[in-house]
């Protein structure tokens, strides 16, 4: 997947022209600006944080929101894709490394949230939600060894996931990786990257 934010919508057409047809956005006025402006068979990832009062701009024109980071969010999205008569796929973001300051689910508060989800009468919980699988942002490092163990945690999570609910059968992404450790990521079962720079070269801010 192609990260486009801050970029010019020329150079997404650029990409778009060369064949990409999958694109990321973490802003919600600049990934619906875009979204309506580009060609209508892109795949639209959002990958921020998703303020709860910015949730119209995104979820009619995401085909999948990658950072779902908390169940208040969660929940939010839920209403809005059973108001909307919608189901809205997701990824929930999994809090890897050690700053305090990011964001993510642990992995206790995932595996409650799942068991509680499968043990529901069918349709009566999250009915708004399609559970796609898990993303993650390695810690902020040079260090490989870091990284790689990062990546291995969340790998071997989400195959334990996926053994102890096989009946989520959507529960199948793995989004984990960047321009700087992308590699890593390959190595660890990713089926989504998200590239940015090493695309597009680097961001203006
Ligand atoms: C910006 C961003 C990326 C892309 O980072 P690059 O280093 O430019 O490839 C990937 N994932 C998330 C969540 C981002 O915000």
């Amino acid at each position: 997947m192609a990260v486009s934010k801050f970029h010019p919508v020329p150079e997404l057409l650029e990409a778009y022209q060369a064949g990409q047809r999958c694109f990321g956005e973490n802003r919600p006025q600049e990934f619906s600006m875009k979204a309506v402006q580009l060609p209508q068979d892109i795949e639209w990832h959002f990958i921020g944080h998703l303020q709860t009062n910015k949730l119209k701009m995104v979820l009619p024109y995401a085909s999948l929101v990658q950072s779902i980071d908390s169940r208040h969010l969660l929940d939010l999205v839920d209403n809005w894709g059973r108001t909307n008569g919608k189901v809205i796929s997701i990824l929930l973001e999994l809090h890897l490394g050690a700053e305090e300051t990011k964001g993510g689910f642990t992995q206790e508060e995932i595996e409650s949230l799942l068991e509680e989800y499968v043990n529901a009468e069918p349709g009566t919980l999250f009915a708004g939600i399609r559970f796609c699988g898990l993303m993650g942002i390695a810690s902020h490092t040079e260090d490989e060894e870091i990284i790689d163990a990062d990546f291995a945690r969340i790998e071997a999570f989400k195959k334990h996931l996926e053994e102890r609910f096989p009946q989520l059968t959507d529960f199948k992404e793995l989004s984990i990786g960047m321009s700087g450790d992308w590699k890593i990521a390959l190595r660890h079962g990713a089926t989504i990257i998200r590239v940015g720079t090493a695309i597009f070269g680097p961001r203006v801010y």
